[in-house]
């Protein structure tokens, strides 16, 4: 553009000059020199409109997909919460309606139970996000000595729901009797989105590892599974708010995009990081959660 529009400029001088001297003969330059402060001054305000232009198109770009991701968001929660209120509907349903022998009553009522917690989780984790999104911090107040195997396992049992043979599926390596000292809700809350996804990308009965790593300055907990994996793009934005990548919507695994996220401000409120690797689609993911000493 600022080229096109030097050579504009330079081939027209003559009738530029004469219609300026027309209007304003003050406009007129008077030697070479303010011929030249000319063109730089029009190449600069050029360059300004044109980054101008560029910087409204990106910033409308992210609109757009904020926009997006937005939607895909109430689309996902309404899914999610509608789901298991249906079934919890129709248990409560036919409890009433019907007599049950007591067995079917206990695995009505239990099946229920599995239900409201993954309401409750769904509903903990977008309060978590928001409170996260407005830099509210909440891991002061539950620091202390954390036996890591336990904390694993424990977490473990609140993902029962996603498979009841979870344990055979997730090798777990940790030294005995280590420890961190830090807060355990931050832990949990990394170690139990991690360890979802983990299962959710992965195919039935796909494994999943879980290992410590044990450092002077900090504890390292990785997460590797041999599922979906991650595309460059993707590595880019998982961690962003309400991002889902396409193998995510495309298969209808269910989600609302907000895991990742509140792994990464968690980390960054306790003063860790995390990192992920991927060899690409189809090759698994590992996922580094770097905690401080
Ligand atoms: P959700 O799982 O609810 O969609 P997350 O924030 O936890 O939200 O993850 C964001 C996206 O990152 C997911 O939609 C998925 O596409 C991708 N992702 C996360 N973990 C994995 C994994 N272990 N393997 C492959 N893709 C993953």
């Amino acid at each position: 553009m600022v080229t096109l529009w030097v050579i504009w400029f330079i081939g027209r001088r003559r009738e530029i000059e004469k219609l300026a001297s027309q209007l304003s003969p003050s406009l007129l330059p008077t030697d070479d020199t303010s011929v030249v402060a000319l063109i730089v001054v029009g190449i600069v305000l050029l360059s300004m409109i044109g980054a101008g232009t560029i910087l409204l198109f990106v910033w409308g770009q992210r609109q757009t997909s904020l926009i997006q991701q937005q939607r895909h968001f109430v689309s996902s929660v309404t899914h999610e919460l509608r789901t298991p209120l249906a079934s919890i509907h129709l248990a409560y349903e036919t409890l009433t309606k019907r007599a049950l022998p007591e067995e079917t009553q206990k695995k009505l009522l239990s099946m229920s139970i599995v239900d409201i917690e993954r309401l409750i989780r769904l509903v903990n984790q977008i309060l978590i996000s928001s409170r996260l999104d407005r830099g509210l911090s909440m891991f002061n107040d539950d620091i202390r000595t954390i036996d890591i195997a336990k904390a694993i396992n424990a977490v473990l049992e609140t993902l029962n729901h996603l498979d009841p043979n979870l344990k055979d599926r997730v090798r777990v390596r940790c030294p005995e009797g280590s420890t961190w000292y830090g807060s355990q809700n931050a832990l949990n809350m990394v170690l139990g989105n991690l360890l979802e996804n983990a299962i959710k990308y992965s195919p039935s009965k796909g494994a999943v590892e879980v290992s410590i790593d044990k450092k002077s300055d900090q504890m390292d907990v990785i997460v590797k599974d041999f599922g979906l994996g991650l595309s460059k793009r993707d590595k880019k934005r998982i961690f962003k708010m309400f991002y889902r990548s396409d193998n995510a919507t495309s298969r209808a695994i269910p989600g609302t995009g907000l895991g990742l996220f509140i792994v990464k401000t968690t980390m960054e409120q306790i003063g860790g990081h995390i990192s992920v690797s991927s060899s690409g689609q189809g090759e698994g993911s590992t996922f580094i959660a770097s905690f401080p000493a």
